[in-house]
């Protein structure tokens, strides 16, 4: 049996290529890449280019849009402060807070901020293993963790239950291809697991460190708490897709979200805190270094990710054209926020190796048969 591919030394060389290489040979091969906005990157299978190929957004907001710093809004800050404040020993066992806890800046801040704010509340941290962590985000969580001191716990169902659950949604894409479904719906079990650990321990509160834009984007609130009518209803599908569709199990279907056991159990209210606060990623990675809890090199996107995301990239290139992806990064770029020369050799380097597989092919090809699918249950064909 041939050795499988280590995930970690891939995303390295892709990280050194798109950074020493791929800005040369780039000039050599641009006929067959995709023209992109001159301004966020945007592939033109993404978004249709003017004469000046700028992309429709781009060319709506046509003055270099300085983003304006929103107003903190006490007010919002205050009420959610009230919650954590009140919350304080109400649990039913030992903890007040379920802290959803993935190692990362974001998670790592929210922990540190609610222990200095709030020394009475009784945190539990929480990570959901869906079987593709990277081995660099477990390792980032073990050094992190003793320095957080804090109580954790690893949630990890059994292997076959996500294996169905991607294989399925890799093979069912919507619309916002494999970033709307696959990561989508690992999401969304990620908090449903969190519903289910909560009201059966008696914890009281849900927190969740996703940022403003996640909370109103992917989830559609416009309020740093999920309303309890929406809490309370039991999951039937994720990202469009019938549970009853992906698991003929009933055991399987079990482990999502079926609403309270007992009508008169507690419903754990869930929380996004990040929404209130609304801070800047810069700020946020200021304060977590200050903290001493990461340092200030920065842990690479590419490395630290979910160890999909290499298959998910290449299935969404044949698929539409451009990784689902590039959407939030186009978006950063607009705003400021991300770099565009990066980003954009990043996704030519993805869009021109998902037809030549240079590097990729053998990644993607034990992550296809880890799920038990084959390239061209995917539509993928290397040239
Ligand atoms: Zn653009």
């Amino acid at each position: 049996m041939a050795q499988p591919v280590d995930p970690v030394k891939t995303a390295r060389l892709f990280e050194f290529y798109v950074r020493r290489i791929w800005p040369l040979q780039r000039r050599f091969v641009a006929s067959r890449l995709r023209r992109r906005c001159v301004r966020c990157a945007a592939s033109e299978a993404m978004l249709p280019l003017n004469a000046q190929q700028l992309c429709s957004e781009c060319a709506r907001q046509p003055l270099q849009q300085s983003v304006l710093r929103r107003e903190r809004n006490a007010a919002l800050e205050a009420e959610l402060a009230r919650i954590f404040s009140a919350a304080c020993g109400t649990g039913g066992g030992a903890h007040d807070a379920l802290v959803m806890f993935s190692g990362g800046k974001d998670s790592c801040y929210l922990v540190q901020r609610l222990k200095n704010e709030h020394p009475r509340l009784r945190l539990l941290a929480c990570t959901v293993d869906n079987g593709f962590m990277s081995p660099v985000a477990k390792r980032n969580i073990d050094e992190v963790l003793p320095r957080l001191d804090i109580d954790h716990v690893f949630i990890r169902p059994r292997r076959s239950f996500y294996v169905k659950l991607f294989r399925y949604a890799l093979t069912h894409l919507n619309a916002e291809g494999s970033y709307g479904t696959v990561d989508f719906s690992d999401g969304e079990f990620m908090l449903d697991a969190a519903r289910n650990l909560a009201s059966e321990k008696g914890i009281p509160l849900i927190v969740c460190g996703y940022s403003r834009y996640q909370v109103e984007n992917g989830l559609g609130l416009h309020h740093f708490e999920s309303p309890p009518e929406r809490e309370r209803q039991p999951r039937v599908a994720t990202a469009g897709l019938a549970l009853t569709e992906i698991f003929e199990d009933e055991d399987e279907r079990r482990l999502w979200w079926q609403g309270l056991r007992q009508p008169d159990a507690l419903l754990p209210r869930l929380l996004f805190p990040l929404y209130a606060w609304d801070l800047e990623e810069e700020d946020i990675k200021r304060q977590v270094v200050a903290w001493g809890l990461m340092s200030a090199h920065d842990q690479s996107p590419i490395v630290t990710n979910h160890r999909l995301i290499p298959l998910l990239g290449v299935v969404d290139v044949h698929r539409f054209g451009y990784s689902s992806f590039e959407k939030e990064f186009c978006r950063m770029i607009r705003e400021g926020k991300a770099d565009r020369r990066t980003w954009q050799h990043t996704f030519e380097f993805l869009e021109y190796t998902s037809r030549t597989g240079l590097f990729v092919k053998p990644l993607v090809l034990d992550l296809l048969a880890e799920l038990g699918l084959t390239a061209e249950d995917v539509g993928v064909r290397f040239d």
